[in-house]
């Protein structure tokens, strides 16, 4: 451990803190200058700033920059490179995301949406051939699945606006960690060995994540030069340099002409991204949602992202609803009950809000949420999947809620939190959508296309009011939940997840841990998982409690790991404690500026 350079009362507000969670402190993490093993903890306690996410070295690398005199935008642009390094089947620049910031100047929260858009050419029934949707996992490994990635442009809109590093600078040490490589470790491999035969299908990825045919072996070491070239290319040059010319062509290239093996039995269908999609893309700031939970303001992304529409309702719908206070079995039951209703209403009424008339103040209003929460019976489940409500502002009696139509949704994704000692925050959540994209990497250039257009609905699943069909230039609907949570103004509490759908209800879940039954951060992200998004079963981790909740008619399907958190606390006193996974995807990793 570091010799502290904490003053004595926060070595002794930090001690209590850790006492009271029963914590090992997070040693202060090394720097080594060649790949070592992680030494990745899952919990820290601290000052002067905080990173975690669900790797070492990127966690590393953010806390560098904070040591450095960079802030939590910094800190979060160089975390999330470095996973594109270490993750680069969860994330990249091929990819896109949804930034929520606070900024402790002016107290305010702002949001970049970054999400992949579909081309110019893509029509409604881009994903129907002879009037059947075609499979999808056709469409997974596919160019047609491809979306101008965001999250280049979000990295130089976020530095731009809140930053106080280049777009050099903040690269650096992901650029350091892709040129003398990282320590596989089993993640990693299992995440290569899911992606093996696909990725056998696509000359670039097989050169790139198999060598010599097999995932590479644990503990060695993995070098991607191709990509620390190509953010070479962006620091010296600027996104620009991904948007338009040589780079812009290779991955129009590959889209359009998808690298495939000959005799590869895999059917991909080629893709309609053009250079002028590129060009013309833009991740614009957005307002956050904003509701008010048990007098905290918990701020999300909107639209098209469904993220802070549907926590948000959800929160609402629980504060709404009659009666309380709860024991543990009817806390879980209305989370159940609150996240279906949520999620009908997602379904019905949220996409891209430049093609879609999206009601997001009623969904957040208090008559929604009460004509809402007076459909959960205390003594039964609702028979699921429930209908959508009537968000038009006028709002009665409670009705007997009618039964709605089946969805559902994949996996994947990384989530990332950071803090600086001037009280900023960022919460950043980033995917390439499916664990390896579509499959493809960019000839030369060191990193996967996504394949968010899979997002989309195939076919109307909404009887003629289908918001999330694809369109020209639409934005699919996202699930992903960068939440910061504020207390008088300050931040209480930062947190996000991947997990495709689940992610509202792991973010849902560790707030209603935390807030409402009483759990520290830490065992709110740990405790077992239950994700009800408005079908039939809930989906439950082996370790949740079942018991009671079947007595009152829940019916469960197993899912052995849902979602992948991260969260920063800001405790009193001004201590930061950082927690990422202890268990799932091989656990996080958090650290602290200074502690221990
Ligand atoms: N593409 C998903 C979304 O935007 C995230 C993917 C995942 O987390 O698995 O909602």
């Amino acid at each position: 451990m570091r010799p502290s350079r904490q003053t004595g009362s926060r070595v002794a507000l930090v001690a209590a803190v850790t006492l009271a969670l029963g914590l090992g402190v997070a040693p202060a993490s090394a720097h080594p200058q060649q790949p070592g093993p992680s030494d990745k903890v899952p919990v820290a306690i601290g000052y002067g700033g905080a990173v975690t996410t669900v790797d070492a070295d990127a966690t590393r690398v953010g806390l560098d920059v904070l040591r450095q005199g960079g802030n939590a935008v910094d800190a979060a642009v160089a975390a999330a490179a470095t996973l594109g390094v270490t993750e680069p089947f969860s994330s990249g620049i091929g990819g896109g995301g949804f930034f929520v910031y606070y900024d402790a100047a002016t107290g305010q929260v702002h949001t970049i949406d970054g999400r992949e858009t579909a081309p110019m050419q893509m029509q409604s029934d881009a994903f129907v051939e002879d009037g059947v949707p075609i499979p999808f996992a056709d469409a997974v490994t596919s160019g047609l699945s491809a979306g101008v990635p965001g999250t280049p442009r979000t990295w130089a809109t976020a530095l731009a606006q809140w930053g106080s590093m280049d777009l050099g600078q903040a690269l650096s040490g992901a650029t350091e960690v892709a040129r003398r490589g990282f320590v596989v470790d089993q993640t990693f491999v299992d995440q290569t060995t899911a992606n093996a035969g696909r990725f056998a299908a696509f000359r670039s990825s097989a050169d790139l994540f198999l060598r010599r045919g097999a995932p590479p072996e644990v503990g060695s070491v993995f070098r991607n030069r191709d990509l620390a070239r190509t953010y070479d290319v962006l620091a010296h040059r600027g996104v620009d340099a991904f948007y338009t010319g040589g780079l812009a062509s290779e991955i129009v290239r590959t889209v359009q002409r998808p690298p495939v093996r000959p005799r590869s039995p895999l059917v991909v269908r080629p893709g309609l991204l053009e250079l002028s999609d590129l060009a013309s893309y833009q991740a614009p700031l957005r307002e956050p949602t904003r509701v008010s939970y048990r007098g905290l303001d918990v701020y999300g992304m909107a639209p098209p992202s469904s993220g802070g529409s549907t926590v948000g309702e959800a929160l609402n719908i629980l504060e709404a609803r009659p009666g309380g206070p709860f024991d543990t079995t009817q806390t879980l039951h209305g989370y159940l009950e609150a996240s279906a209703l949520a999620f009908a209403d997602r379904n019905r009424y949220v996409g891209d809000p430049a093609f879609v008339d999206v009601p997001l103040e009623q969904l957040l209003s208090d008559g929604f949420a009460a004509e809402r929460a007076c459909l959960i019976n205390p003594a039964a489940a609702l028979v699921k999947p429930v209908a959508p409500g009537v968000p038009d502002g006028d709002y009665g009696s409670c009705e007997a809620a009618p039964v709605g139509a089946d969805v559902s949704d994949g996996q994947s994704t990384t989530h990332l939190t950071t803090a600086d000692r001037w009280g900023n925050v960022v919460s950043y959540t980033l995917t390439i959508e499916s664990l390896g994209g579509n499959g493809m990497v960019v000839p030369g250039h060191g990193f996967l296309l996504n394949n968010e257009l899979t997002d989309f609905n195939f076919t109307d699943t909404q009887g003629g009011n289908d918001p999330n069909l694809p369109g020209p230039g639409k934005r699919p609907r996202s699930s992903m939940a960068p939440t910061i949570i504020l207390s008088d103004g300050k931040p209480f509490l930062a947190l996000g997840s991947p997990g495709g759908s689940t992610i509202i209800t792991t973010v849902l879940q560790i707030l209603v841990n935390r807030l409402d039954l009483g759990m520290d951060l830490p065992a709110a992200v740990a405790a077992p998982r239950a994700s009800q998004r408005n079908t039939a079963a809930v989906q439950a981790e082996p370790g949740f409690d079942r018991t009671a909740l079947q007595a009152l008619g829940h019916v469960f399907t197993d899912n052995p790991e849902i979602g992948a958190a991260t969260g920063i606390e800001f405790l009193p006193g001004g201590a930061l404690l950082a927690v990422a996974e202890p268990a799932r995807r091989g656990g996080g990793s958090a650290a602290v500026v200074q502690g221990g």
